[in-house]
């Protein structure tokens, strides 16, 4: 975290704002262009907003101070270098959200929502004279309902907290990243975040029913209720799960919910290489096995982890593999049987389960925090790779070589059952060649995942980190019509700007 220049959005910035016929203007023109403007900050308009949303939002919490604005300039992606917002807005009600797109609109001021800032690929990072909309206090539970095995909730609720609340009803909320303390639904859904149990209960996206959500002229809109089934018309629940902010701002969620699962048991399997590692997680995918955890840490990673936690993890092995059943105990012991032989198939070295639930907790969560203990030995720039499962151990083994010939330490850990593989790159925290390297190591790495059928990144997002290479992966065609989308629903380009999409005349092949 912390500050940085403000430059990479400026770079790519047009400075072309007309705050202009400012009340009299529809607060969204229908556009029949081709192409959105680019917007960005004009300081006449960005007064003329704040004062605009002081005269009718006289209760709202709207932070202007250097000090606090400072706060929003960046998300958790350490090396980017985004822009200072002229303020941020703590709304408490979707009037109030609304209110204020309107008004942004209305000024030409672009926005960024934003959740709790934990995101990895800079979506929800300042804008250079924008306004950050932060659903902090929008964070309340307000509905578990059995009957419909749905939760209705506000954006800011944190993840943890939500799967308490309903744990404690006897139900599940499957999403769970990481960072799942941390982070709140409303990002969640921005970034169709995933986690540890995907493999078993997919993505963010596979929980969201329905949504409410603000549009960039302040229209709200509801994308569904509480049906398990219902194909009326386009699935815009799905489209504005993972648009990172750039489509609306999601104000209330219903998700799905399901019985609780029986208490985990737990596996580790340690390798002699990493690839025996990856052939052993291929191997289980092609048995149709489906733990609920099929995590992966490479020897990098496993002593910086045992170093923080002191867990006496096997050191030597190249690679370890968490594995986790929630079966019910029977069954449980039998899949983890399955896990077994075919982790011995690949040449695994040591096997050992954990001794109860709560020694499966420890280890699930040290692998949680594989990336705090990374970051404790310096500068951590984190990938996202994703590739078809089959591959994990060729992309293991090029992960490998790609940073040895540039020099640079990597610990690799991930979530291997989806195919999604966290190479971190660690730099010393004064190394002059951090940027570069990283730069050329990931081009490297997502012509390398791509080549296999993958993707550049499987659960952070393009956000403002990846956005110059979204046309290498999805071709021009794709990103037209993604253009398109955006175009008809935020036709003044107000909605977080230059992220997901590169800005027209940026776009690049990587
Ligand atoms: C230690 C650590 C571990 C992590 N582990 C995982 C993991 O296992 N899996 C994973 O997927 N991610 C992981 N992440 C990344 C991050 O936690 C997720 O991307 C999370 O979903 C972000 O949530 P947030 O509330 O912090 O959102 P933010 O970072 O604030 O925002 C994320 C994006 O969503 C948009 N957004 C936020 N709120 C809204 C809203 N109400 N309406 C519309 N758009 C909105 C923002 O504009 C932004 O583009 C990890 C991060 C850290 C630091």
């Amino acid at each position: 975290m912390g500050g940085g220049p403000a430059r990479v959005d400026a770079a790519h910035a047009v400075v072309a704002l007309d705050p202009g016929p400012a009340a009299e203007t529809p607060a969204v023109t229908p556009s029949h262009a081709s192409s959105q403007p680019e917007i960005v900050p004009d300081p006449v308009a960005g007064a003329a907003l704040i004062r605009a949303i002081r005269e009718e939002l006289p209760d709202l919490a709207l932070l202007t101070e250097q000090v606090d604005r400072e706060s929003y300039r960046q998300d958790e992606t350490p090396y980017l270098h985004p822009g200072l917002p002229l303020a941020a807005a703590l709304p408490a009600t979707t009037a109030e959200v609304s209110a204020l797109l309107r008004l942004a609109s209305r000024h030409r001021v672009p926005v960024v929502p934003r959740g709790a800032g934990t995101g990895l690929s800079g979506g929800a990072a300042g804008i250079e004279g924008g306004l950050t909309i932060a659903l902090t206090k929008m964070h309340r539970i307000l509905e578990i309902d059995h009957a419909n095995m749905v939760a209705v909730v506000q954006p800011g609720v944190i993840n943890a907290e939500l799967k308490r609340a309903v744990a404690a009803e006897g139900l599940f909320y499957g999403p769970d990243p990481a960072s799942y303390e941390m982070c709140s639904i409303g990002g969640n859904l921005g970034t169709n975040a995933g986690g540890l149990c995907c493999v078993k209960y997919g993505q963010t996206r596979d929980w969201a029913l329905s949504l409410e959500v603000v549009l960039a002229d302040g229209t709200v809109i509801r994308t569904g209720g509480k049906n398990v089934k219902d194909v009326a018309g386009y699935g815009l629940t799905q489209l504005f799960v993972g648009s990172q902010g750039t489509l609306g701002i999601i104000t209330e969620a219903t998700v799905r919910l399901r019985p609780a699962p029986s208490p985990r048991s737990t596996l580790l399997a340690f390798f002699p290489t990493l690839e025996a590692s990856g052939r052993a997680v291929s191997g289980m995918t092609a048995a149709g096995m489906q733990p609920v955890t099929l995590e992966l840490l490479d020897r990098f990673t496993i002593a910086a982890v045992d170093d923080w936690h002191h867990l006496g993890l096997d050191r030597d092995a190249a690679a370890m593999l968490l594995i986790e059943s929630d079966l019910p105990a029977a069954a449980a012991s039998l899949e983890l049987d399955r896990a077994v032989a075919a982790c011995e198939a690949a040449g695994a070295t040591l096997l050992v389960r954990a001794a109860d639930a709560a020694e499966g907790d420890l280890l699930r969560q040290a692998r949680r925090l594989a990336y705090q203990a990374l970051e404790r030995l310096g500068t951590v720039k984190m990938e996202d790779i994703g590739v078809p499962r089959s591959r994990v151990p060729d992309m293991l083994v090029v992960i490998e070589e790609i940073c040895a010939r540039y020099d640079v330490r990597v610990g690799t850990f991930g979530h291997a059952g989806d195919g999604n593989l966290h190479p971190n790159l660690v730099f010393a925290r004064d190394d002059p060649r951090a940027e570069e390297v990283t730069e050329a190591v990931r081009a490297e790495m997502y012509r390398a995942a791509l080549s296999m059928g993958g993707t550049l990144t499987a659960e952070h997002g393009i956000g403002l980190a990846r956005r110059d290479f979204l046309e290498l992966q999805r071709g021009a065609e794709v990103v037209a019509v993604m253009r398109a989308i955006k175009l008809a629903l935020d036709p003044l380009n107000i909605l977080n700007p230059g992220r997901v999409l590169p800005p027209e005349r940026a776009s690049a092949t990587g």
